[in-house]
């Protein structure tokens, strides 16, 4: 299997100085199906079969859930940032690097599959859960493509998130 990680570009001082960025774009432009089909098989044939939709936070998690929901002939429902949905909307507040950023869905039901790019100090996936469960929804499992190993042991409600690349 393609080593995918070598697709990712590393960007130094973006978007603060100190910072790594992990540029995902390179990958998506020449390996999108490869990191589609590698991001299926967090999940069994069983566990997609019991899920819904799959919910992917803005923006490249529309772009890597969108993908996936086709594969899989599900549906897909977008978390975004304040403001873009129109009401009604449920929403729920979280830790950013510098300040607070809020996030908002509308409200529904199922079973969800919960995809994100990164995950780094997994406050942005675990305040999108809490969400998804705010709105009605029931969260059956979190992906995430690249997982930078900041905290050791992420779990949101005793569920781990499931990664296809780690640093
Ligand atoms: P967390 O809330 O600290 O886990 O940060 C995860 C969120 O920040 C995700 O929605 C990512 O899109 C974004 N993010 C953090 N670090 C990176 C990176 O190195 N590359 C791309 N996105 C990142």
């Amino acid at each position: 299997m393609t080593d995918l990680k070598q697709f990712i570009r590393d960007v130094a001082d973006f978007p603060q100085p100190g910072i790594v960025f992990r540029d995902i774009a390179p990958l998506l432009r020449s390996h999108f199906e490869p990191t589609i089909d590698a991001m299926s098989g967090l999940l069994t044939a069983g566990e997609w079969g019991r899920i819904d939709a799959v919910a992917g936070i803005e923006s490249r998690g529309f772009m890597l859930g969108a993908a996936l929901a086709l594969k899989h002939g599900k549906g897909f429902v977008p978390i975004r940032k304040k403001g873009k949905l129109p009401p009604p909307v449920v929403s729920i507040p979280y830790q950013l690097e510098y300040g607070e950023g809020v996030l908002e869905m509308q409200q529904g039901s199922g079973r969800l599959l919960l995809i994100d790019d990164v995950l780094a100090t997994g406050g942005t996936l675990a305040a999108a859960a809490d969400l998804c469960l705010a709105a009605g929804y029931q969260v059956d499992a979190l992906g995430v493509l690249i997982d930078l190993n900041l905290i050791k042991d992420f779990r949101w409600e005793s569920q781990p998130a499931r990664t296809v690349i780690r640093y």
